[in-house]
């Protein structure tokens, strides 16, 4: 009798045997039974199909050895072995062959069969052909393989797509990626014609754009069984039909946040759709080209974060130094001209402090697309750091280079809008060329900058070229002027005393004090070195007070112990003029050491006036007001200017001493020291010539009506000791000759 369970089954043995029968006759997983001979008695027809062999081909033999081949892993048979005999089931994947002698997986379960005393009777193998999900896994190892060595993606891609082609030969497969803009990108399509791919780049995703657009614009599957009569391909299926494409399955890569990376699409010959195998396929796929994608928009963001600046979207330095540092070293003939424009924005620092970040920011990023904007595809625009951009320009010579700094200079000058301020900006250029002042890229950003640098210190808003010699002499001034600062501080400096003799009876008009600086390591240096310097580190006020109130403190002293010097003249910096207290200053100076005005002449230079401000006008005039002698050093030289001389309320011409060496020899000289006499005369100034030397030089200008002379004829600038030895020298000629 039969269970309730067992309802449905025939109830005689027989029957039941048929019954069984006719089950793994249906099966189609491979069914193989050996007895306790361990040879084969029975095969089922999925077997036949799946291996080639018969029941008849393969009766009484040994299965393993008619199904294991040369890549058969040997060991698996004793494995088998024992635990069949250990009254275990045994599973494997096996890698077997076929009568045609084809390799074959399959996933094999070998049931031992025992009787009642537990001998093994028989061995019930289920075998099914896993070659295809074996197949992937293989393609998935060798893309994963490829992805771990840096493949790129278009090669790793074409790989995928002919591995997929080899394990479906009735598809043809194409990769598209999809940009940031929504466009279709191909990426790889081997079996298509290079025109197809020409065709397809660039259309926007979007509903009814062929089946690719469509599933990338839905984000899901999209299957055309006939492109003929979709009217998604109303407007692409010309060269496809071509083609002999009839259908079309696409599926779409989507990340993990969504968003679709591209799709993965099999064109058929055929009007169909995808078979369960294409599926399997697909799967694989789509999954191992999103990850490809996936990771190529890491790495290139990961390139982007290295490789660009974060504010303007502009290149860094270190992607400059890669691109053409590379090109650089490849042009080993130094055939290439290039020129590096270093663009800096002048006061920068003052606009972020006054107005903030943001606009500091908005003022960076204008700049940087007005550059962009400018030279287009000419040159590589970078951002170095701060405030400061560089730009390479390929095939640029000297000349150039310096029109490309001009108009850079030009296009920065235009105000800028930040936020909400319109700010104007000015900025200074640097220059540096290839392969003149450096050979590699990284000197040549050095270079372009100190230039920079260069140029900025001479005057904001202009263009320089690298010149190491400027250099070496900026680095001279850097250690002079610190140690400028030091001895000032420490007092270090001294004056010296020149004086100015009447050429005709010799009577001493007056004495200029000249600053003198020894410096302990660096020995003597001269006024005409480190007086510039203190321009520039603006130190010279320090100084100019220092030897007024030196060489007033040296007359009063003088005048006290009865040498009698009639004036002390004083060099007074433009750039003191620009104070207003000067004047006070002075008259304080005066006014300690009992002495009036007449005592004292400031010698001045012609860049006073090249700044006339109501400052440097205001001091002159109450100078002059106060009735202290002014005096227009090196006449002659520089921007003489004879409406200037009329406007200034001067008292003294002083002509440059030179003109000395050559106003006996030089005709054009001596114009020039009669026409400068001549003006002195009608101003009614004392003319006091400079650097007399010679006889002959004090016989010409005593010709020449010019009476008071300064110059080694007479004396060389001296310490307030031999200065004193010279006037009591003097004095004794003076007694000897009376007597
Ligand atoms: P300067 O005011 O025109 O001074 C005259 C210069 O001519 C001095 O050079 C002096 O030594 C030099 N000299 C005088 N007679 C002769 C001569 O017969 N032959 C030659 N070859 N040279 C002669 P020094 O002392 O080197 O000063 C150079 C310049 O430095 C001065 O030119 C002046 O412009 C500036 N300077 C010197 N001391 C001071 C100072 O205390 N303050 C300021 N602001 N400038 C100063
Ligand atoms: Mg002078
Ligand atoms: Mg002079």
């Amino acid at each position: 009798m039969l269970s309730e369970r067992n309802k449905g089954l025939p109830e005689k043995r027989g029957d039941m045997l048929d019954f069984i029968e006719m089950a793994m006759s249906r099966t189609d997983r491979a069914i193989l039974i050996s007895g306790s001979d361990r040879e084969v008695c029975y095969v089922n027809p999925a077997f036949t199909t799946l291996f080639g062999y018969t029941l008849d081909d393969i009766l009484a033999t040994r299965p393993w050895e008619l199904l294991a081949g040369p890549l058969t892993d040997i060991k698996v048979h004793e494995r088998a072995q024992h635990s069949l005999y250990g009254e275990t089931a045994f599973h494997d994947d096996l890698l077997l062959r076929t009568k045609s002698g084809d390799p074959i997986w399959v996933s094999a379960r070998l049931e031992p069969v025992l009787d009642e005393k537990g001998q093994l009777t028989h061995v019930v193998a289920l075998l099914a052909d896993i070659t295809n999900t074996k197949r992937l896994q293989v393609l998935q190892r060798e893309v994963l393989e490829a992805m771990a060595r840096d493949v790129p993606l278009v090669e790793l891609m074409n790989s995928i797509c002919s591995q997929v082609e080899a394990l479906a030969p009735d598809i043809v497969s194409s990769v598209i990626a999809i940009d940031n803009e929504g466009r279709l990108r191909p990426l790889a399509a081997p079996s298509l014609p290079s025109s197809i791919a020409e065709f397809i780049d660039g259309l926007p995703v979007g509903e009814g754009v062929g089946t690719c657009g469509t599933a990338a614009w839905r984000g899901e599957v999209v299957v055309t069984p006939d492109i003929a009569s979709d009217p998604a391909w109303e407007a692409y299926r010309e060269p496809f039909m071509r083609l002999g494409i009839r259908a079309c399955w696409s599926t779409p890569m989507l990340m993990r946040d969504g968003k679709v990376t591209g799709t993965f699409a099999f064109y058929f010959a055929d009007e169909r759709g995808p078979s369960a195998w294409h599926q399997q396929i697909v799967d694989t796929c789509v999954h191992l080209c999103g990850m490809a994608i996936e990771r190529e928009e890491a790495k290139s963001r990961i390139n982007q974060l290295a490789y660009f600046d974060g504010l303007t979207g502009l290149q860094n330095r270190a992607s400059l130094r890669r691109r053409i540092g590379e090109k650089l070293r490849r042009d080993t003939g130094r055939r290439m001209r290039m020129a590096f424009l270093c663009v800096d924005i002048d006061r920068f620092k003052d606009i972020n402090d006054t107005f903030g970040a943001p606009v500091g920011d908005g003022v960076l990023t204008a700049v940087g697309r007005r550059l962009s904007d400018h030279f287009g595809y000419q040159g590589a625009v970078c951002r170095l750091n701060g405030d400061a951009f560089i730009i390479a320009l390929e095939d640029t010579d000297r000349e150039n280079a310096a029109r490309h700094a001009r108009d850079v200079i030009a296009a920065l000058l235009e105000p800028v809008q930040a936020a909400d301020v319109t700010l104007p900006i000015s900025s200074s250029v640097g220059i540096a060329l290839y392969p003149d002042d450096a050979k590699d890229i990284d000197g040549l950003l050095r270079h372009c900058e100190t230039a920079m640098f260069e140029a900025k210190a001479e005057a904001r808003g202009s263009y320089g070229f690298y010149d190491p010699e400027a250099r070496a002499l900026n680095k001279e001034r850097l250690v002079l002027g610190t140690a400028l600062r030091e001895a000032i501080a420490l007092d270090q400096l001294e004056l010296v005393y020149q004086p100015q003799v009447d050429g005709n009876s010799g009577a001493i008009y007056g004495a200029e004090a000249l600053a003198r600086w020894t410096h302990p390591q660096f020995g003597p240096v001269s006024p005409g070195r480190f007086i510039p310097i203190a321009e520039q580190i603006g130190v010279i006020e320090a100084i100019g007070n220092w030897a007024m109130r030196t060489a007033c403190a040296q007359l009063a002293d003088w005048r006290a112990r009865g040498f009698d010097v009639p004036a002390i003249s004083v060099n007074i910096s433009p750039q003191q003029f620009r104070n207003r207290g000067f004047c006070e200053s002075v008259a304080v100076c005066l006014e300690r050491y009992k002495l009036v005005p007449s005592d004292l002449t400031v010698e001045i230079t012609e860049g006073v006036m090249l700044e006339e401000t109501p400052a440097v006008v205001a001091n002159v005039r109450s100078l002059a007001e106060m009735g202290i002698r002014l005096s227009m050093d090196d006449f002659g030289t520089g921007h003489s200017s004879l409406s200037l001389l009329a406007r200034l309320p001067v008292t003294e011409l002083k002509i440059d001493r030179s003109f000395m060496d050559r106003i006996e020899t030089d005709a054009t000289a001596q114009a020039v020291v009669m026409a400068v006499i001549g003006i002195g005369q009608s101003l009614n100034m004392t003319l006091v010539a400079e650097g007399v030397e010679t006889e002959a030089q004090r016989q010409f200008l005593m010709a020449l009506g010019c009476a008071v002379h300064q110059g080694y004829h007479y004396a060389k600038p001296m310490s307030r000791e031999s200065f004193e030895g010279w006037m009591s020298g003097r004095i004794a000629r003076q007694v000897r000759r009376s007597a």
